[in-house]
């Protein structure tokens, strides 16, 4: 596993591609000062580490342990190039490297000098082989190094300071394994989870988690575990049976990342207009079920044409993903919220309310919380010619209830169109919410 910041997915919104592959210096500040601090850091701690152990790293066991970890990760490596660049290209929110099952018995088996010089060969040749070729950036690649190399360290420092060494036949040395896979998981998810959420203030801790696929993550470091404590000192040999394991959890894991992103709109990483459409349905049925009154929203921008002519189209995209950054912000994490296209955005939601007229007065408080961030909304973007500021947007909303207005999606989305459009042609910057069958849709206020 390593520390990789990237974005989007499941779902922190407003960080498509583009964005992850941003070179350094168009990161805001305060991320480059992260990134800048924890590299140092890992230098530092591996220099004190050179001046406080140097004559012992004559010793050639730990070497030929190292190398030997080394030869199973290229062998690794190699054997799941194409799976792990599609992997790395994809990867949402954290991209976790299976690689940790032998970073992580290297932080189990060795002195920290030898452990951290085995991380960084591992992290060379996967540079080399994977990460370049998929376009990751350098700064990336070194933050991910910095990380393990730390998670690492501090695993190496449990262990000597604990006095269990590798002996796991006791309850003492199994609780330290279990702290040492503590100690490197959590390392590693705080460095990321950090960066994250610096680069986007409003994205959700568990949402980066969620992204971060924790059950691959144990997986990987139980492996490594084995590796350390059976395999090295046992049975060497048997170090190919990991392999078709280690391939398999490569291959499902990559198909769980493409059906994320079949699903995605890469721009603003919300649901795409099909995914959107399951889901939503399956909320609207949900909400039947417990009788509550649920709203489908529609939300276009206003006169967004004039951004584009004005600053260019990727000045647009950037809006539409502060845009998406709104919605997620504004509605609960169990309402859905998707792109149907161009700058026209949908939410489903419930409002656990059994009246229906205080479930329309829910939906159209939420609707005016939406209209009004939008309205103070103020997004930055950088360019060539200097950071450009957009404000004075604004956003027209048509909303329909269920189950005055229908109960099925396609019924509701068109009285919530039809909505959309009084809101259009009354002004713009407004909310209409239809709340019952035919005849229009009531004013906001
Ligand atoms: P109105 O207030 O009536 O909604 O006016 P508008 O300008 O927002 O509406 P119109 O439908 O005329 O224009 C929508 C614009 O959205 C046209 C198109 O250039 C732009 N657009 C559609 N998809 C994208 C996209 O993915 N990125 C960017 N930057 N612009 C897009
Ligand atoms: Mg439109
Ligand atoms: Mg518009």
């Amino acid at each position: 596993m390593s520390g990789d910041p990237s974005a989007s997915g499941a779902r922190v919104p407003g960080t498509g591609n583009a964005a992850r592959r941003r070179p350094f210096r168009q990161l805001p500040l305060r991320v480059r000062l992260l990134l800048i601090a924890v590299e140092v850091t890992a230098v530092l701690l591996v220099a004190a580490e050179l001046l406080r152990h140097g004559p012992e790293l004559l010793e050639p066991r730990p070497w030929i342990v190292s190398g030997a970890l080394l030869v199973a990760a290229a062998l690794h490596a190699e054997l799941s190039l194409g799976a792990e660049r599609m992997r790395r290209r994809i990867a949402d929110t954290r991209y976790i490297d299976l690689s940790s099952v032998w970073t992580f018995a290297a932080a189990l088996l060795l002195p920290a000098v030898p452990a951290v010089a085995t991380v960084v060969a591992v992290y060379l040749h996967l540079f080399l082989r994977v990460f370049r070729p998929a376009g990751t950036p350098l700064h990336r690649q070194l933050y991910s190094t910095s990380t393990v190399v730390l998670a690492v360290y501090l695993v190496v420092m449990l262990r000597e300071y604990s006095g269990v060494g590798g002996d796991v036949g006791s309850v003492a040395g199994v609780v330290t394994l279990l702290c040492c896979l503590l100690v490197y998981t959590l390392t590693n998810t705080l460095l990321v989870v950090a960066v994250i959420r610096l680069s986007q203030p409003r994205s959700s801790f568990l949402a980066i988690l969620a992204g971060g696929e924790i059950v691959l993550e144990l997986a990987t470091l139980s492996l490594g575990a084995l590796v350390a404590v059976v395999i090295v000192p046992h049975y060497w040999l048997l170090v190919g049976l990991l392999v078709p394991s280690l391939l398999l959890l490569e291959q499902t894991t990559l198909l769980r990342q493409l059906e994320d992103k079949a699903n995605t709109d890469a721009k603003t990483g919300l649901l795409n207009a099909d995914a959107w459409r399951s889901r939503a349905t399956r909320l609207l049925t949900a909400a039947r079920r417990d009788r509550v009154a649920a709203g489908v929203l529609i939300l276009d921008l206003d006169h967004f044409k004039d951004v584009n002519d004005r600053y260019g189209h990727l000045v647009g995209d950037a809006v539409l993903a502060s845009m998406a950054d709104v919605l997620t912000g504004e509605v609960r994490g169990t309402d859905v919220v998707g792109r149907f296209g161009g700058e026209e955005f949908v939410v489903a939601m419930g409002t656990m309310k059994q009246d229906p007229a205080a479930g329309a007065t829910a939906v159209r408080e939420t609707c005016e919380r939406i209209r009004r961030r939008v309205e103070s909304m103020s997004v930055e973007v950088p360019s060539l010619q200097g950071a450009v500021r957009i404000d004075r947007l604004s956003v027209s909303v048509g909303a329909a209830v269920q189950p005055g207005a229908g109960t099925e999606l396609d019924r509701l989305l068109a009285a919530a169109d039809e909505a959309l459009y009084t809101a259009k042609r009354a002004g713009r910057n407004q909310v209409r919410v239809r709340d019952h069958g035919g005849g229009q849709a009531g004013p906001a206020r």
